[in-house]
């Protein structure tokens, strides 16, 4: 079993105390992560600072090679990657697994490099020039949680380092070491202190937050988290890109055919478990199709293999944690007392080890009951049957959050009218959760602050700076 180090300005550090991580699965430990302390913060903030100096000043073209360097050295350890990912996160290696997880850091990490902020003139002519910069912003602090630890480490390290930024990473204390494996091959083609990376407790995370020498915070987790982060970052004035909780709501409309929808429904709720931040974690279906919904979404599920994500033949893995685990476990049995009609799963009848939980459907519930107010971020989907859309807009609105949402209907024109309705950063049409590189993302509400992707989230890298000459 081998035993991790934190990585900071191109070092592996040894620390004094460790923390088993386990494989979800099987309950194996799967390697012993490092516990940094604060002292630990100090000396990556320290080197990530100094290294600032000299990666800010590199021509644009030269980090546009550095994120491409990255990227292919991603690619060239995939392998590697996706099966520590699965060990400990617990995805499955196929499908949309591990190895999708690590082929869209890939993706992301080459789209990010061939982004640009050049400097934008804003007049040119007999009253003066005005030109606007964009300007690196220091020490970035990035703090991810344990559902996509390499994915996520790029959608923040890479767009940081693109524009001129040095960083720390925080990974979750749940699953540390894909990230620490990550960091050390960034370290094989950046200079080193330009990405760092300090693995322990949550403390770490707060104590990143009000540090005066890191300038941003790029945090993808709980709305409670984030919500304490935002506090804690007021005092030093941080930049801030927040990606928090969702519980996105779907509405289907009467005219679809359900044997149409029934796949992008069901891999709309259930990617990586339903472990997914922009998960269908609602299904609001018009009367008219609901049964018919239920029925044929029921007989996808059966046929859906949920097993050890090592095993070359599982689409769905276990939950990441106990914590999280328990957590679905109370709300589908308080879902049931409120008379929620369980139409699959709902009952763990798997034995041996794994925090293993049968995919659910539940139906006869509505606004009002927690499986449906509140995040299950599980393989759980309450199906809720409506009248009047009206009625169902409402509904899905009534959550302080606003992260994704989707519409399901063969008119693509009436589907895109209920979208904009909809309180959300991102609505889907006849698919849900479909995050691509290039269009920004991000939620409203509680959802979060800022965006990521694309030019936008570039942008919230950088401070502007308008030259007038
Ligand atoms: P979490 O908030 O418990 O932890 C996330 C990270 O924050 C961890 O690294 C943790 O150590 C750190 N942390 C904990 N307390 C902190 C503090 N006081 N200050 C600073 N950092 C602190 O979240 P989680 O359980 O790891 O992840 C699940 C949540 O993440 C879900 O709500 C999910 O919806 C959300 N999520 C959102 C997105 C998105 O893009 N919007 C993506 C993935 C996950």
């Amino acid at each position: 079993m081998k035993t991790y180090s934190l990585i900071i300005g191109g070092k592996t550090v040894p620390t004094y105390t460790h923390m088993e991580v386990r494989n979800p699965a099987s309950a194996g430990v799967v390697g012993m992560a490092p516990k940094a302390t604060l002292e630990h913060l100090e000396q990556a903030v320290f080197v990530a600072d100094e290294a600032y100096e000299k990666w800010s000043e590199l021509s644009s073209v030269q980090r546009a090679e550095a994120c491409m360097a990255v990227a292919q050295k991603i690619e060239d350890h995939a392998e590697e990657l996706a099966q520590l990912i699965t060990r400990e996160q617990g995805k499955p290696l196929n499908g949309n697994g591990s190895r999708w997880e690590v082929g869209g850091a890939v993706a992301w990490a080459r789209h990010t490099a061939n982004l640009d902020t050049p400097i934008e003139v804003l007049q040119d002519n007999s009253d003066g020039r005005v030109e606007l910069l964009r300007k690196p912003l220091g020490v970035v602090g990035s703090i991810t949680p344990w559902n996509y630890p390499v994915l996520i480490a790029v959608w923040h390290i890479l767009p940081a380092i693109r524009t001129g930024n040095t960083v720390i990473i925080k990974p979750s204390p749940f699953t540390p070491l894909s990230t620490i494996r990550l960091v050390e091959l960034i370290n094989e083609v950046l200079p080193p202190g330009v990405v760092n990376c300090i693995a322990g407790e949550d403390h770490l995370g707060a104590a990143m937050s009000s540090h005066p020498l890191i300038r941003k915070i790029v945090f993808t987790g709980s709305c409670a988290t984030g919500q304490k982060i935002m506090k804690t970052a007021a005092e030093t004035m941080k930049r801030l890109t927040l990606e928090m909780g969702g519980n996105d709501a779907g509405i289907v409309l009467p005219d679809v055919k359900p044997e149409q929808i029934v796949e992008n429904l069901f891999w709309g709720a259930f990617l990586n478990g339903g472990q997914t931040c922009a998960a269908l974690k609602r299904l609001y279906v018009h009367e008219s199709v609901h049964e018919e919904v239920c029925v044929k979404l029921a007989e996808f599920t059966k046929r859906i293999p949920v097993g050890d994500g090592l095993l070359e033949d599982s689409l769905l893995g276990p939950i990441q944690n106990k914590r999280q685990f328990d957590k679905v476990v109370d709300l589908v049995e308080q879902a049931k007392l409120e008379g929620g009609r369980v139409l699959v799963g709902g009952e763990i009848k798997r034995k041996g080890p794994g925090f293993f939980y049968p995919v659910t459907l539940i139906a006869d519930l509505t606004n009002g009951s927690r499986l449906v107010d509140e995040e299950q971020f599980g393989p759980v989907l309450p199906i809720i049957r409506y009248r009047d859309l009206d009625e169902a807009i409402t509904l899905a609105n009534d959550n302080p959050n606003g992260l994704g949402g989707s519409v399901w209907s063969r008119d693509l024109r009436r589907a895109a009218e209920v979208a904009s309705k909809m309180e959300c950063g991102s609505v889907w049409i006849n698919k849900h959760g479909a995050i691509q590189p290039n269009a920004p993302f991000g939620g409203t509400k509680t959802s979060g602050y800022g965006v990521e992707f694309g030019m936008e989230g570039l942008k919230e890298f950088t401070d502007i700076q308008v030259i007038f000459s």
